[in-house]
């Protein structure tokens, strides 16, 4: 199927056979349940209609969203390639080596799993294959065990005290971190006992000597880099000395910027993949594929990560990594490449724009595809601008900056991603006027008052027009850059 980015032709024959199967696919569909097929065909144009600046989405080609409608789905696989607890899984065999062998080539990697549903899923399989590798597999040893099941009640019980002791570091939630990285309410923070490392007060960057003091401090058994709203690139080779100099483990999370990484827009140090033990990530955000996850990781815990299924993960969806085979394929072409550039610059289009408004963005900028747009000197909170935003055709999502005021559900901050307006074919210019359209809302909206009297936090008064005017200028935009051009399910 043609790039989504480049294809522009509304006669593109491809897109006319991807017409014709959505058409017959929601007709058979709508046979069973006709409100299913009105709820596809809603979504679709409530995507082609908005600004989707969110910043963990994106839209996948045709050919990655018809390979998840398939009989592959009926296929129970657990196990690895060649190693199922099912009989007649040869297909599935190859689909998954397929993805493997793809999700290898692209990120020059010895070991691929791609069985993960999703990225917290990858992370469950990574914590688990670590500590099996690290805590499990030389505790066994010193037993002299072959598995658990070899040991006597006492050396059991001597196993899992071991395990509760293990430590994680990752990035504070409010810094940009990920709730799966220690974060207490998550099951993370429950299996670790944890420590948080957060971002300098002054500039909001990442400070690698506090990271490294941290680690000398705390000693983790795993050591996390990753993030879900920090806007800037790491370093993860200077990662990669501070774990080693404390015995640690490096797991990247590369969840959000793994398209940037397939692209090749980071690399070197900035690459995660030659330096971290093992490497995250959803398939579903930059890098444009299904909704799932994979984890890649050095040889020596490849053994303790194919055990992911049915150790962590249940059965394998094969028609998701037969999905996942499409996209890994899809972003092994040049002009996958050309579009991470564009996601990058975009970003940069955007931080510049919304700067250049006079708007407070945490970190000053953007050297990734995300900007985190500060809206308390509007006098808004992060649910009041991004309600506003939302009522006038612009899709956020609210973020908390770093010490935010007012909490993770209210926060002071949004986030905005240009991987998704940037599949659709916008340029810099175009994120440029998305950043006006941004600063003309919030710039326009008042908080609102609650029942009590005081000031809301949650409600706001949008001024008279400006939801109207800003959907006829992102309206102008969006038909510029159709979404699925060509793609006619009515
Ligand atoms: N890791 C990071 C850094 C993320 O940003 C996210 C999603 O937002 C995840 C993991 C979880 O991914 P999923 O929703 O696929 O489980």
């Amino acid at each position: 199927m043609t790039d989504l980015q480049t294809d522009r032709s509304r006669s593109d024959p491809l897109m006319d056979t991807a017409s014709a199967a959505y058409r017959a696919a929601l007709e058979v569909i709508g046979t069973v349940e006709p409100r299913i097929v009105d709820a596809i065909r809603a979504e679709l144009a409530d995507q082609r209609g908005s600004l989707k600046l969110i910043a963990s989405e994106n839209y996948a080609s045709p050919a990655v969203l018809l390979t998840m409608g398939t009989w592959l789905s009926d296929k129970y696989a657990e196990g690895t390639i060649g190693h199922r607890f099912y009989a007649g899984c040869q297909n599935v065999d190859t689909v998954e080596s397929v993805a493997a062998e793809h999700a290898r080539e692209l990120f020059g990697t010895e070991y691929a799993y791609v069985q993960p549903h999703s990225g917290i899923d990858a992370n469950l399989v990574a914590f688990w294959a670590i500590l099996s590798a690290r805590v499990e597999s030389p505790a066994l040893e010193r037993l002299g065990a072959k598995t658990v099941n070899d040991l006597s009640e006492a050396d059991w019980e001597e196993l899992r005290a071991e395990f509760g002791k293990q430590r994680m570091l990752g990035m504070s939630l409010d810094a940009g971190g990920h709730l799966t990285h220690g974060f207490r309410p998550n099951i993370s923070g429950k299996m670790f006992h944890q420590r948080s490392y957060g971002t300098d007060p002054e500039t909001g960057l990442l400070d690698y000597d506090r990271v490294a003091a941290a680690a000398r401090e705390f000693k983790p058994l795993i050591l996390i880099a990753g993030y879900s709203a920090y806007p800037r690139r790491i370093d993860f080779a200077r990662m990669r000395e501070i774990a080693d100099e404390v015995g640690a483990t490096l797991m990247v999370d590369m969840a959000h910027f793994a398209g940037l990484v397939a692209g090749k827009v980071f690399t070197g140090d900035e690459d995660p993949v030659p330096h971290a033990h093992v490497v995250t990530t959803t398939t579903h955000k930059s890098l444009r594929g299904p909704r799932g996850g994979l984890v890649l990781a050095k040889p020596e815990f490849a053994e303790a990560v194919d055990r992911g299924c049915p150790m962590v993960l249940g059965g394998p969806l094969s028609h998701i990594m037969a999905a996942k085979a499409v996209a890994l394929a899809e972003a092994r072409r040049p002009e996958f490449s050309t579009y991470a550039e564009s996601v990058a610059a975009n970003a940069k289009a955007l931080a510049e724009g919304l700067l250049r408004r006079g708007a407070r963005l945490v970190t000053g900028g953007t050297d990734n595809h995300i900007v985190l747009l500060d809206v308390s000197p509007f006098g808004l909170t992060g649910r009041q601008a991004e309600g506003a935003l939302l009522d006038s055709g612009v899709v956020t999502n609210r973020n908390s900056v770093p010490a935010d005021p007012n909490g993770a559900w209210y926060t002071s901050g949004i986030r905005l991603g240009s991987p998704a307006l940037t599949t659709r074919g916008f340029g810099a210019d175009d994120f440029d006027r998305v950043a006006e359209l941004i600063i003309g809302v919030v710039s326009q909206t008042q908080p609102g008052t609650a029942k009590s009297g005081k000031p809301s936090k949650a409600t706001y008064e949008l001024a008279d027009g400006v939801a109207d005017k800003t959907k006829a200028g992102a309206a102008e935009l969006l038909d510029a850059h159709p979404l699925y051009p060509g793609l006619d399910v009515s």
